[in-house]
């Protein structure tokens, strides 16, 4: 029992004593208080029966009797139930709050099951905010790009790992620091003006900058920095929120961008000016295609359409500055034809007129308004505006300040030309230009050149006629100079001899000026044919210099020859190789003083044959070494102090030679020196053998003796010289001193070979062949004619007349006399087959 309980019992026994004794309803309200007391104690009614039985048995004891002891249980009984009617109350009052209780209880759990609702809803809300939060932390983390959140200043307060990993910061360590630190310094102040005048800037809308960031890292990129201020619910600035982007790929891809734009600009330029270049180039071929300027100008302008214009005008300048059009064209045919309708006749270019101003400008004009015609300003121009052109281009033709033409271009849109269509026209003129100026020099170079062409036929016939004319008196002269030098009279005197001599050297002189000036005229004609044949080059050199042995030796000059020692065979002309040797060998002989010597070596290698002629002469000095081989050029400026001679010879030989297909040059120490002159010819290939080219007559074909020659010749003194020396060959001669006289003297006569001239009065010598070969007792008659012009179409033409042969006046004796055996032997050997 504890202090409490036994301090109740005592005190429920005293006042159970006293109820006992009679105290009345003030015990029994003690007993009531002590039930209370009990309850606040903690005693329950099991203790509280406990004490009361205590106390019953106490009050028992102290009672005597039975009676009393009833009495006693009795009264006790009704004063522990006042002790229990607190409890009794209490319990009803637990019972009340117990009800009480209960129904809050439902309550409560009714709310706990809302409340637990509630939370379920919210835990899920909760959750679904915590996932989206993680969404958007995790955007904001794992964007590509940098993002911040700063304060106003640019201090950051939160950054994605973008943002870190571009600043070059470790995770989380960017929060306090201000961005503008890692804006490069010289951006720095740019940015802090950017950044002071954001606030004032629309909410609503990012603001970008390219900046230079320089990471923590040290490495600097250009970055693009966006940024949009964030404002409180009063709507004042409150933060800011950047997006930074490294813009170095973005600056890469844009600079490759520009870099293709460029090159893409570039090649669209390239080939617009490869156009222009093809464009250019075709005009200039179109140009140099021919020398008629007009033809050509068409040409040009029908080019120019469409890639220049829609229309193209060309005019001329015609003297006196009078311009005239000269046409147009359209790429529609019909249009053009339209055009060309207003050919007009030439008109005069008004001074103050825009055309002039062109002119005088020398530059193109550009015109983009309706032209007022003033007068000499041709009408195509209105043509041309009432075509629907908006825009002209007037490009004179200008050389030297001089105006050949003018190219009008014309297009349909409105300004149409450019600064560039400038710089094109102005190449596209002055390549025409420069085409028409050569064109005016070709015709000027063309009149000049058959003026030279025509003084230089002029100067063949002159060289023609002249030696022509030198040779016919010729003959006489050397004639009778050979006969009157075997009289015994002239032999016997000695004086008269001597005369003899010099007049028959001067003669045959002349006659070797005629014949070089002949041979040079038939030479530059390329009137000379080869007759070639294979031949020994030593021998045609044997022969020159057996030939003209005398005469070196006559000066006293001493004759070397060294040749090779087997045959040196080429394919050539016998008569013009020994032309060359001659040449050369006189040559030596005449430029070299007595007492020296001439050296002739023959040589050959696989391919070609060498003749050298080498002399201890006077020498050329080397600026003449090549000159020499010129028409009318010696080897010295002294023309008088030179020995005879035209300086023809050696431009003759040059070209024989070539003719050969060789070479000739000269060498010379110089002035003193002595020459040598070489001669170079290919070989004849091994098929041929000189028997092959045996041109003498046929074997066992003997001389003729006798035969019965008419001569027929106007020049009596000529006829007469020819006549006596057949007539030393046992020949009967007959002679004629005209055509007709010859035709009369043949058909009376039918002599066995007819000799006669080609240039005679009453019928010449064309007219007399066609009539002698229309007679049948003289059609096979050999004649033969002797021309003094001895050029190759006067050849030609006797022998298609029907001559036999044809020989140059004046003829070697010894050549006419073989001419006439050789026809003579034929026609018997023909008539002896018949
Ligand atoms: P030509 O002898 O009739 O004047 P060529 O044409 O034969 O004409 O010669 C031209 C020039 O070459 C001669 O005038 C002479 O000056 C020079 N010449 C030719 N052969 C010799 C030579 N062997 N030695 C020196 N000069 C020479």
């Amino acid at each position: 029992m504890t202090d409490c309980s036994a301090e109740i019992a005592q005190q429920y026994l005293s006042g159970l004593q006293d109820y006992l004794a009679g105290g009345g309803e003030a015990a029994l309200q003690s007993a009531y208080e002590l039930g209370r007391r009990a309850i606040g104690a903690g005693l329950g009614t099991l203790q509280m029966l406990a004490i009361h039985q205590q106390c019953l048995l106490t009050a028992m004891r102290e009672t005597v009797g039975a009676r009393a002891s009833v009495d006693v249980a009795d009264r006790s009984a009704n004063f522990f139930a006042e002790s229990l009617s607190p409890f009794e109350m209490a319990l009803r009052g637990f019972s009340e709050a117990n009800a009480q209780l209960s129904s809050n209880l439902e309550d409560l759990r009714a709310a706990e099951d809302s409340l637990l609702h509630q939370h379920g809803e919210l835990l899920a809300a909760h959750q679904a905010l915590e996932a989206e939060r993680r969404r958007y932390r995790d955007l904001f983390d794992f964007a590509p790009d940098g993002y911040l959140v700063t304060d106003l200043h640019s201090c950051i307060e939160e950054a994605n790992r973008a943002a870190e990993a571009l600043l070059g910061a470790a995770s989380g360590s960017l929060a306090g620091v201000p961005l503008r630190q890692f804006v490069v310094e010289s951006m720095q102040e740019a940015f802090a003006d950017w950044l002071s005048g954001l606030p004032d800037g629309d909410a609503g809308r990012s603001q970008d900058r390219q900046l230079d960031i320089r990471s923590n890292a040290g490495l600097t990129f250009p970055a693009t920095l966006s940024v949009r201020v964030v404002r409180d619910k009063a709507g004042l600035p409150a933060g800011l929120r950047w997006l930074v982007r490294d813009a170095t790929e973005g600056k890469r891809i844009e600079e490759h961008r520009a870099q293709l734009l460029v090159r893409e600009q570039v090649a669209l330029a390239q080939a617009a000016a490869a156009q222009c270049l093809a464009f250019l180039a075709e005009i200039s071929s179109l140009l140099a295609s021919s020398l008629d300027c007009e033809s050509t100008l068409a040409a040009v302008a029908r080019r120019i359409v469409p890639y220049l214009a829609d229309w193209c005008f060309i005019y001329v300048v015609e003297p006196d500055l009078m311009i005239r059009f000269l046409g147009g064209a359209h790429q529609d045919p019909g249009q053009t034809d339209l055009a060309n309708a207003l050919r007009s006749e030439p008109v005069c270019v008004d001074a103050g007129s825009r055309i002039a101003r062109v002119f005088h400008a020398g530059r193109p004009e550009l015109i983009s308004e309706a032209p007022e015609i003033r007068a000499g300003e041709a009408a195509p121009f209105r043509f041309l505006w009432d075509q629907g052109v908006q825009s002209l281009l007037l490009v004179p033709i200008v050389t030297h300040g001089q105006a050949l033409g003018l190219v009008v271009l014309g297009a349909t849109p409105a300004h149409h030309y450019q600064d560039d269509h400038l710089v094109l026209v102005d190449d596209l003129a002055r390549r025409c230009a420069l085409a028409l100026e050569n064109a005016q020099l070709y015709s000027a170079m063309a009149a000049e050149r058959d003026k030279a062409a025509d003084a230089n036929r002029a100067k063949d016939e002159f060289l023609g006629i002249l030696s022509h004319e030198l040779r016919n008196p010729l003959v006489p002269v050397l004639g009778w100079a050979r006969k009157l030098r075997k009289n015994p009279g002239v032999v016997n005197d000695s004086v008269l001899s001597a005369g003899v001599e010099t007049l028959e050297r001067n003669a045959l002189n002349i006659l070797r000026l005629a014949n070089d000036c002949l041979d040079l005229v038939r030479i530059s004609k390329s009137k000379v044919t080869l007759e070639k044949q294979v031949l020994d080059l030593n021998q045609t050199a044997l022969g020159s210099i057996e030939a003209l042995r005398q005469t070196a030796s006559e000066k006293g000059l001493r004759l070397e020859t060294r040749l090779w020692p087997s045959t040196v065979t080429v394919l050539g002309d016998r008569t013009r190789l020994n032309q060359v040797m001659n040449n050369l060998l006189l040559n030596a002989i005449k430029y070299t003083d007595s007492g020296g010597s001439i050296a002739i070596r023959s040589s050959a290698n696989v391919r070609e044959a060498e003749i050298e002629i080498k002399d201890t002469g006077i020498g050329i000095a080397p600026e003449y070494l090549e000159q020499i081989f010129q028409p009318f050029r010696r080897g010295s400026k002294e023309w008088l102090a030179s020995d005879g001679g035209l300086g023809l010879g050696l431009a003759i030989a040059r070209r024989i030679v070539e003719m050969h297909g060789g070479g000739i040059w000269a060498e010379s120490a110089g002035v003193g020196q002595g020459s040598i002159f070489r001669v170079r010819l290919p070989l004849a290939s091994a098929r041929f053998s000189t028997r092959d080219a045996d041109d003498t007559l046929p074997a066992g074909q003997a001389s003729i003796a006798s035969l019965r020659i008419l001569l027929i010749d106007d020049q009596k003194d000529v006829a007469e010289l020819t006549s006596m020396d057949l007539q030393a060959l046992g020949h009967i001669v007959l002679t004629a001193t005209d055509g007709q006289s010859g035709l009369e003297t043949a058909i009376r006569e039918i002599p066995d070979v007819i000799i006669s001239d080609l240039k005679m009065p009453r019928m010449d010598g064309y007219e007399l062949i066609r009539n002698l070969r229309g007679i049948s007792r003289l059609a096979s008659v050999p004649v033969i004619a002797l021309t003094g012009f001895g050029m190759k179409k006067d050849i030609e033409a006797a022998m298609a007349a029907g001559y036999d042969a044809c020989l140059n006046k004046p003829v070697e004796f010894s050549e006419l006399s073989a001419v006439i055996q050789k026809l003579a032997a034929q026609r018997v050997i023909l008539i002896s087959k018949h």
